[in-house]
This record gives C-alpha cells, sequence and structure tokens, in this order.
C-alpha cells in the first residue's frame, strides 16, 4: 500500500513517528512538504527563521535522497496539494504529526475530510493535550505542579523507521529566499546548521556543558546554553532523542543537578504546549482576566521608545545588548528574553502584541506556545507569571547576570572601553571618563530614555486600578 506522510516541521527521518508508523504499515511511503501559501500570507515571519527552515528543508530532501528516497515538495495550499497528490499517487493512507497552534489545528481538521484513512500522531513534545492533568481532571495552570508529574511519566523512547521505497514522483523546485521575499539583514551573523547533522552536534557540544546547566544557565556571558532552540522548533532534533542524551548522563552522574534542571526546561516547553491547546483564547488575550482590559501603548503612539527598544538604543546597557544580540543573530539568550520583555512592560509599556509580533519576526527559533508564554510571564499577564509588583530591574540584572559586562561589551561595542565601575551605568562617568573611554553620552550611546524608577511605581498602580 502506499502511503503520504505529510512533513510540516518534524524535518528530520530518524525517530520522526509520522514515518516511523508509516513505514510500518507500508511499504511505499511519501514523504511530502507543502511550502504553504496561506502560512506565508499570514504568518510573522522574517529572515532567521525563514532561512533556517529553508536549509532545514533542503538539507531534508538531500539526506533522503543519500538513503535512495526522496522528498516531495509543493508550493501551494495544502489541502489543495494533499488532493492533487492522493488523486496522483493513489494512496490510500495520509500520515502527520499533530501540531497544537489554533491556525494548525483548523488546518489539520480539514485534512481529516480527505478521502483517505487519516492518522495522526504525537511527536512534537514528550506529552500533549490532556496527557497530564491535575487530580481535579483538568489542565494545569502551574509549572511545578505539571511538571512533577511530567517526570514521573514513562516517556517514549526515539525509534528508527522501517525499510521503505519512495515511487518516482513530479518534485516542485524549493524557491530560493530572494523569491520567497526574504533578503538578509545588513551585519547578520549566520551561526545555524540547520539540518539533523547540525542538531545532533548541538547536543554533542552541549553534553560536555549539562553537568554545569543548573550553575551557569543564568550568565548570558558563559554560553552555557544549549542553543538547541531552532533544532526543537523545525525538528531537525526530537525531543525524546535529546532528553534520553541527558538521561544517560544523569544516570552516569545522579549528584549532579544539571541534567535535572535542563529536562526541567523541555517540561516548560511542554507545558506551554499544552497551555497553548488547552487555553487557546492566549493567542490573543491575556490568560488572566483582570488585566484584558490595560491599555497598552502601541508603536504609532510610543514612536520614539519603541525604536530605542528595537534597536538597543535605550540607554540602560544590559537591555541593548540582547535586543542587539538578536537583531545580529536571530537569537536571545532567556535572561535577556525575560529582562528586555519585561522592560518592554513595565518601563515602556509597550503593546505585548506588537513585541509578539517583532519576536516572531527576529527570533530563529520562533515558536507560539513558548513566545506566548513566555511574553505573558515577563508582563505579568499569563499562567504562573511574574507578579505584576515585582519589577525587573534592568541595571541589577545586569549586575547580577553580567558583573564585568562581558555580555554588554559583546553585543554593544561602543562601550568596549568604558571601566567597569560604569558598564552598568555608562551615564554616570564624568568628562573625563568618557574621553577616555571613546564613548561621549548622548552622542556615542545614549542617556537612559526613561526613568526607571518612576516608571517602575507606575507601573505597578496601572496593573493595580486594572484589578479593581
Ligand atoms: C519573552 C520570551 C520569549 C520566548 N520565546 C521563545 C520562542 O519563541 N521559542 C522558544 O523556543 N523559546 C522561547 N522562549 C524560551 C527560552 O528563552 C528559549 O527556549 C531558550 O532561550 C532557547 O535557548 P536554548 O535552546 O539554549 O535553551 P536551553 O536553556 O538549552 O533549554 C533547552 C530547551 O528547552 C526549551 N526551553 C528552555 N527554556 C524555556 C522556556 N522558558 N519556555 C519554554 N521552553 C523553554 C527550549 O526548547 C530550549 O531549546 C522565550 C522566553 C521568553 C522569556
Amino acid at each position: 500500500m502506499t502511503a503520504i506522510v505529510w512533513i510540516r516541521r518534524s524535518l528530520r527521518q530518524h525517530d520522526n513517528t509520522a514515518i516511523v508508523e508509516a513505514s510500518k504499515e507500508n511499504d511505499e511511503v511519501i514523504p511530502f512538504y507543502v511550502v504553504d501559501d496561506d502560512y506565508f500570507e499570514n504568518a510573522d515571519l522574517g529572515y532567521p527563521r525563514v532561512k533556517f527552515w529553508h536549509e532545514a528543508l533542503q538539507n531534508l530532501r538531500q539526506e533522503l535522497q543519500e538513503d535512495g528516497k526522496d522528498l516531495v515538495i509543493r508550493k501551494g495550499r495544502p489541502i489543495e496539494e494533499l488532493e492533487k497528490i492522493i488523486e496522483e499517487t493513489g494512496a490510500e493512507k495520509l500520515y502527520f504529526n499533530r501540531d497544537y497552534s489554533s491556525y494548525a489545528r483548523k488546518r489539520d481538521e480539514k485534512a481529516k475530510g480527505l478521502d483517505v484513512d487519516v492518522k495522526s500522531f504525537k511527536d512534537l513534545v514528550m506529552f500533549e493535550k490532556e496527557e497530564i492533568l491535575s487530580n481535579s481532571g483538568n489542565p494545569y495552570q502551574t509549572y511545578t505542579y505539571y511538571a512533577k508529574k511530567w517526570f514521573k511519566k514513562d516517556k517514549r523512547r526515539p525509534q528508527k523507521p522501517e525499510n521503505y521505497t519512495v515511487p518516482d514522483i513530479a518534485n516542485d523546485e524549493i524557491s530560493s529566499l530572494e523569491e520567497l521575499g526574504f533578503e538578509r539583514p545588513e551585519d547578520f551573523e549566520w551561526i545555524w546548521n540547520p539540518s539533523s547533522k547540525g542538531g545532533t552536534k548541538r547536543m554533542e557540544e552541549f553534553k560536555k556543558k549539562i553537568l554545569n546547566y543548573d550553575k551557569d544557565r543564568d550568565y548570558a556571558w558563559k554560553n552555557s546554553t544549549s542553543k538547541l532552540s531552532p533544532h526543537l522548533k523545525f525538528g531537525t532534533v526530537s525531543i525524546r532523542e535529546v532528553f534520553w542524551e541527558a538521561e544517560r548522563i544523569k544516570a552516569r552522574n545522579p549528584d549532579s543537578e544539571g541534567v535535572k534542571t535542563w529536562q526541567e526546561e523541555l517540561a516548560w516547553r511542554d507545558f506551554y504546549f499544552q497551555m497553548m491547546y488547552n487555553y487557546p483564547e492566549s493567542e490573543e488575550k491575556a490568560l488572566q482576566d483582570q488585566f484584558r482590559k490595560i491599555e497598552w501603548r502601541s508603536k504609532e503612539e510610543a514612536k520614539e521608545d519603541w525604536k530605542a527598544w528595537k534597536n538597543g538604543e535605550t540607554g540602560f546597557p544590559f537591555v541593548d545588548a540582547g535586543m542587539r544580540q538578536l537583531k545580529k543573530t536571530g537569537w536571545m539568550h532567556n535572561r535577556l528574553r525575560m529582562v528586555v520583555t519585561s522592560f518592554a512592560c513595565k518601563d515602556l509599556w509597550l503593546d505585548w502584541k506588537e513585541v509578539h509580533q517583532y519576536f516572531s519576526e527576529q527570533f530563529v527559533d520562533a515558536e507560539k506556545a513558548s513566545m506566548i508564554g513566555g511574553i505573558q510571564w515577563a508582563y505579568s499577564i499569563g499562567t504562573d507569571a511574574q507578579p505584576y509588583f515585582r519589577v525587573f530591574n534592568p541595571w541589577t540584572q545586569g549586575e547580577k547576570y553580567d558583573p564585568n559586562g562581558e555580555y554588554i561589551k559583546k553585543w554593544v561595542p561602543e562601550l568596549e572601553k568604558v571601566p567597569q565601575n560604569y558598564i552598568h551605568k555608562p551615564y554616570k562617568m564624568n568628562k573625563l571618563a568618557q574621553q577616555q573611554s571613546n564613548c561621549t553620552i548622548g552622542e556615542d550611546y545614549p542617556k537612559p530614555i526613561i526613568d526607571h524608577d518612576k516608571q517602575r511605581k507606575k507601573s505597578v498602580e496601572k496593573f493595580e486600578k486594572a484589578r479593581e
């Protein structure tokens, strides 16, 4: 029998649940990909993410071809293209891995109406939908309780597909990035290898650091996290593969907290996926009802502040370093994601949906569930969020997590020569210090664009007013 495996974002062959299951039950399997016109027309896409996807797709095709198989690619509307390929090949079955955003769920619901036997699988996460519920049968909104069950539950191991053949079928060329409308931004650094090999290599490198993850992960300058996020996003590694790799290290180092702390991050990822699935309204609205009526400042209203935040020119060095790392590489350290988002909220009062849109365009790993979760956490409007009265201090965050200013100096070169005692508050340098460090405040680097203490107080008041 012939089966189609509709690949969307598990861009790998090994431990790809839909491929594995199709190969068990069919001799002929057609790995099939649709470059989705609907998605390209409507999503907030940007160069880093599209480039990662584009290379990962090409690499998957090559990987399959080297294995005597192929990836059949078409461009158009997914359901129409599926109808065509089913007609062309006489396939009787359709397999795909489940996805959880409202867009993906609507699309997949339509696929269930196709005139074939449709089977979908859990692949993207360790546990999905309502697999982990509270004792009263409700989805968890608090991570700690969720994580306890997540760790206790049996987890699947990675699987290899069985042998299968791919019939010879007409294949579209993959349009170039330029044809798709994406140009490399000026001065952009590409640090990714978007393929299964690249993902495996990333994990191998990270294994050397994982035992210290609990101690090092918050220090932005240390490069101590895995940087697997775009690989997990596009499926160039599988969640089971990386979890079990880590588990093997844990078995050999039972006293280390490093592995457990890292696996807790994988549990956060699942937690946010189940939140998006069970509370789809959070894609559009603050999860906490009481804060839905808060009026944020639009990009238009906050014009100058928005520009300064986006370009890393706020005069708060730690915030600026984070925003510039993002602009230059498409990735930002987690500590900085929290700090810059908190700053956008509690210091600048920027509309969280526009912040979401900007991050979606900029992040190489833009993942709706984790991004909505992270933004609503920092904005104090989501589940298990930072309480609204706890406001990150952008200076002390820098002093604590980048004490010598190494991260700041890497991403904000105009502060390179600023002495350590001024690196977090360069605006306090006197004329001589400014001269000696080649950094004139107000010319080479801005003064703080807002008074943080005032903004902090106002912010707490605004939240309190919303709660009345
Ligand atoms: C405002 C904000 C926006 C975010 N947007 C995204 C996003 O679009 N895509 C994304 O993958 N992550 C997002 N995160 C979560 C986190 O910042 C990144 O997953 C992490 O920085 C990726 O780096 P890493 O792969 O080195 O992570 P590691 O520290 O090595 O963690 C391993 C993996 O665990 C997952 N993970 C880690 N932290 C979190 C978290 N807090 N929430 C959910 N999953 C997590 C990721 O898949 C990550 O690759 C966001 C966080 C915040 C505060």
